[in-house]
């Protein structure tokens, strides 16, 4: 079979290495100038490492990447950094049982009761019956008020803004159940890994067209028609099949032959943006080797600070302290107008806060904003998600929006890339 895939990330890298390993010849068109999607990353010229524009991690538990990551024999480095919350203008180290209970802004009661709900997400399987309560209610009743308003509340509403009270407690489930305390990083970044995987792939026979944007799909007489803008004029390529892993807003702008029923309820689904200020610092932001900060605070205007140095070594780095400041933000917030200066003028006296010389060894910054991100997960979201087999013939759709219950992950697009591959197969 003749397949295009659109989008280079990981769900279309990893679904094209999948079909090109069954024989079929796979095509991959990725707008971007190089593979890898909300993971790719960049190199200043006096790194050796690529980094991500946004942080990026592996839990060890996330099978499917690392088991791609495996058989292209591709390295991975594992350790356990330091992951922390900012409670009450302190920071406390937060990523163990043990941490919890010694948590010393909650009573020896508090703590208990929270560990215990923590520890019943953490090692129960089961989710389904969760999805039809939303965290907002059921956390304080179930863990008590106290710590869902100095933890909990401030981490949702920090992540999903207007959204928060919709989010489901199937989603926070996830988050818990799967998260180890031990991290994985491919060696060199995300970026070079995805371009280890695309090597792989044209290897094997496949192509991939980079700096090349899907303008519109039809399927038409068992066939489907991409078409592509070359300058000023449109490719059109014939193939058997497609696979769109692009977000599914993006997908209802290039497929104008889906029905209004189905367009609906592609709709419906909602996501956020993200925006990353990335700071190169000639010392370390954390003084205590932090490298991921939850900001527990509702009125700080960053919901997450990352050292990525506390995780990989800053030698790959020219000696630099790479900072991230991160936020998932709606598409219309004026961050995604804005420039890297404004927007950390309205960081800044929230970051003096914990370092109040940081920027005195300001080597550099760069802002990085993607407007689809992060998909608001409501109650009962099973019966929302789009199936891979859209009303269009032999066009499938695989993106972030369906690896529910699990949240945004390459794992989970490796998985879902190579479950569509499977259903192509079939
Ligand atoms: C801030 C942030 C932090 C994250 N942290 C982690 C983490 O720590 N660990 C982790 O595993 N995951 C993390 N993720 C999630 C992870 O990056 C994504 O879940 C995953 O990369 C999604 O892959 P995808 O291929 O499904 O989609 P995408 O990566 O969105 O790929 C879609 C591709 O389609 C391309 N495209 C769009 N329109 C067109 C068009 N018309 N024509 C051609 N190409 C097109 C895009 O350029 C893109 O490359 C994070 C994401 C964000 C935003």
């Amino acid at each position: 079979m003749n397949i295009a895939i659109i989008g280079a990330g990981f769900t279309g890298l990893a679904a094209g290495f999948a079909l090109i390993q069954n024989g079929h010849s796979v095509t991959i068109f990725e707008k971007d100038i190089a593979p890898g999607g909300l993971a790719i990353g960049y190199k200043e010229k006096e790194w050796e490492w690529t980094l991500e524009k946004h942080y990026h991690h592996w839990f060890t538990n996330d099978n499917s990447v690392l088991s791609l990551a495996e058989r292209i024999n591709y390295p991975v480095l594992i350790k356990r950094p330091k992951t922390s919350v900012y409670v009450n203008r302190h920071i406390y180290q937060l990523d163990s049982p043990s941490a919890v209970l010694r948590f010393p802004e909650l009573s020896f009661g508090q703590r208990l009761r929270m560990s215990t709900v923590l520890g019943l997400l953490k090692f129960s399987p089961i989710w389904k019956p969760l999805e039809r309560f939303n965290a907002a209610t059921t956390l304080p009743s179930a863990m008590g008020k106290k710590p869902y308003e100095m933890i909990w509340e401030p981490l949702l509403i920090n992540k999903f803004g207007a959204f928060a009270d919709d989010v489901s407690l199937a989603w926070f489930w996830a988050r818990i159940y799967k998260r180890t305390p031990s991290l994985a990083y491919p060696e060199q970044g995300f970026l070079a890994f995805a371009s280890a995987l695309t090597e792989s792939f044209s290897t094997h026979g496949g192509t991939l067209h980079l700096k090349t944007e899907i303008e519109s799909l039809l399927s038409e007489k068992a066939k489907v028609e991409v078409a592509i803008k070359k300058g000023k004029k449109t490719e059109k390529h014939i193939f058997d099949k497609a696979i769109v892993t692009v977000p599914s807003a993006l997908f209802l702008n290039i497929a104008p032959q889906l029905p209004s029923s189905y367009q609906a309820s592609l709709g419906k689904l909602k996501s956020l943006g993200a925006i990353n200020l990335i700071l190169r610092l000639g010392k370390p932001f954390f003084t205590d080797n932090t490298y991921w900060l939850s900001v527990c605070d509702k009125k700080s205007p960053i919901m997450a600070i990352v050292e990525h140095t506390h995780f990989m070594d800053k030698k790959y780095y020219n000696n630099e302290h790479i900072l991230y400041l991160g936020n998932y933000l709606p598409r219309d917030h004026t961050f995604f107008t804005q420039t890297e200066e404004e927007i950390l003028n309205a960081y800044d006296p929230f970051l003096k806060t914990i370092n109040p010389t940081y920027k005195t060894t300001l080597i550099g910054m760069k802002a990085f904003k993607a407007p689809f991100a992060q998909p608001v997960i409501p109650v009962n979201y099973s019966r929302m998600i789009p199936g891979m087999q859209t009303p269009l013939p032999n066009v499938f759709l695989a993106n972030i929006d369906q690896v529910y219950p699990w949240d945004r992950g390459t794992n989970y697009a490796v998985e879902l890339g190579e479950k569509v591959a499977q259903l192509i197969r079939n």
